[in-house]
């Protein structure tokens, strides 16, 4: 039976960035995966297919929609599905191939199959072909991810009411699709299907889109996505969902009680994701779980077993790729007697729909509930150079800042290329930067990234010299 120092399972952004840290720090290092190809939800279901389907269709739609305006003509223009989610496979193949190439680089002992802990020490693994691998750990890391969730009433048969995965893997365009759920996924998906001349529908619970960002970022993406064509319905409670054959019909009603329904080719449930534990054998363990169904951990992302840590989705917090991989290093240095930290209160939430929303620190709503004092400084794209040049000019910066002090407590952006513009804002509030210092240094005209300068000039005090 081989023995391994530290052993991960679940190769998804957590699995594989611990395992290669855990290898690059000298320990012997195996990794568990269940499927056949490494990288978790994030490479094959989650971050890497939704942005490859959201880059195709956005070229699509501009194609359809702005070149004219560009002064770009040609007659003719159709897109080619099959290609559309080739590419799509191919990026994603590129992805775990180059996975592949880092776990052999770096000696990591890959197993596929599915790992169940016998007890503290000892892993069984079971592989495609049922055949029985057992090893033994010193210590093991658990990243196994998570599933989507669904709501009372909904049943998820993966034909007619699917999840993203199935959405992701579509053999022909629909011509109708309702959502259920306008959070991350909801917009991404709504986005992609929207532009490819499906009719889509959001049904959302809450009284705005990505409800859990600064409230001015959802109800401006509301006003975009609706202009481009997107039906959304919020403050709708869906209670029910049918499969009808060729078509899926689900049940909902607003605050008021008023019943309605809706019929479409499919019903995409998007309504979170919950923890996956399934097949670990933790009944063999010390490790508990939380009431919501999490790994339980203390600081040190460590379980209630002390030589089984736990890291990603699977102990729950922000769903995040990002968040994963942070967690990966910063368990694995623990591991090792190092002292990294993580700041979960730093970490920025990206949505990538067009114009992009990215946000990090504390929204407006948090700052009033907490009753704590704030500067706004907030400046559109419409008056940017650059925004203008490329027709890009929907969306704002807002940072807020402490009134005395000039510290960053937030920045929320909604405009082309926020996803990358947000960096430089982790960096300011990470490192306690005031907003007055943010605007005093030199941006490149003409950028994107002036709208942040313009906006942080704001929230220190100083009018804008181009508003
Ligand atoms: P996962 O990536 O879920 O990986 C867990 C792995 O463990 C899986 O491969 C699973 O097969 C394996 N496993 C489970 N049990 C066992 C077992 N017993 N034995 C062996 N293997 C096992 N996040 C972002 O930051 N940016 C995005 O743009 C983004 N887009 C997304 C789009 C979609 C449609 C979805 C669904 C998610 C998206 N996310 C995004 C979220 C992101 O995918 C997750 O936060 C991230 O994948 C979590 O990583 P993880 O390592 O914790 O788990
Ligand atoms: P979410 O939590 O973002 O959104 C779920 C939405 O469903 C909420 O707005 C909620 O109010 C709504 N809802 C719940 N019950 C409902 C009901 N009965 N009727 C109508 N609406 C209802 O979850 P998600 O969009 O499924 O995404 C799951 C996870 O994946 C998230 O944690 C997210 O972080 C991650 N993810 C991230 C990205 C990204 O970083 N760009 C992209 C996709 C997914």
């Amino acid at each position: 039976m081989e023995e391994f120092d530290i052993t991960v399972i679940g190769s998804g952004p957590g699995g594989y960035v611990a395992a290669i840290r855990s290898a690059q720090l000298g320990y012997k290092t195996a990794l568990i995966e269940k499927y056949s190809t490494l990288g978790g939800t994030c490479t094959n279901v989650g971050c890497i297919p939704t942005k490859a389907l959201l880059d195709t269709t956005h070229h699509y739609a501009d194609a359809l929609k702005r070149f004219e305006n560009h002064g770009i003509e040609f007659s003719d223009l159709h897109l080619n599905f099959e290609q559309v989610f080739k590419r799509k496979a191919d990026v994603v193949t590129k992805n775990t191939q180059g996975l592949d190439f880092l776990m052999r680089k770096n000696k990591i002992k890959v197993f596929q199959g599915t790992g169940t802990f016998l007890n503290n020490e000892f892993v069984k693994i079971i592989n495609a072909e049922q055949q029985e691998t057992f090893i033994r750990s010193d210590k093991f890391i658990i990243a196994t991810g998570s599933k989507p969730a669904t709501i009372p009433g909904v049943t998820i048969d993966k034909k007619r009411i699917i999840t993203s995965t199935e959405a992701l893997a579509m053999q022909e365009k629909p011509k109708s699709i309702i959502i259920i759920g306008g959070g991350v996924i909801g917009v991404e998906m709504a986005s992609i299907f929207n532009r490819i001349g499906t009719k889509v529908t959001i049904l959302e619970y809450a009284d705005n889109l990505i409800a859990a960002m600064d409230q001015e970022l959802g109800s401006t993406l509301t006003k975009i996505l609706t202009k481009e064509g997107v039906e959304i319905k919020l403050q709708q409670a869906v209670y029910k969902a049918e499969n009808l054959g060729d078509k899926a019909k689900v049940y909902f009603k607003n605050k008021q009680g008023a019943e309605q329904e809706l019929t479409a080719d499919y019903i995409l449930v998007a309504v979170g994701r919950k923890p996956y534990v399934n097949s670990l054998g933790l009944e063999n363990t010390n490790v508990e779980l939380n009431t919501n169904g999490t790994v339980k951990v203390n600081d040190q992302l460590q379980t209630t077993a002390s030589n089984i840590f736990a890291i990603g989705d699977v102990i729950g917090g922000a769903m995040l790729a990002h968040k994963a991989e942070e967690e990966a290093v910063f368990v694995v240095e623990r591991i090792d007697g190092q002292k990294p930290h993580i700041n979960y209160d730093r970490i920025p939430s990206v949505v990538y729909t067009w114009p992009e929303v990215a946000s990090v620190g504390a929204t407006e709503e948090e700052l009033k509930k907490r009753e704590i004092k704030y500067n706004v400084g907030k400046f559109p794209f419409a008056v940017n150079a650059r925004a203008r040049a490329g027709m890009e000019t929907d969306g704002f910066v807002k940072v807020l800042s402490d009134p005395k002090y000039g510290e960053l407590l937030g920045v929320h952006i909604i405009g082309a290329r926020a996803a990358d513009l947000i960096a430089q804002a982790v960096i300011g509030l990470e490192y306690e930067v005031t907003a007055k210092d943010m605007a005093s240094v030199c941006y490149a005209h003409p950028t994107y990234s002036e709208v942040l300068k313009e906006a942080y000039t704001m929230a220190s005090g100083k009018p804008s010299v181009n508003i």
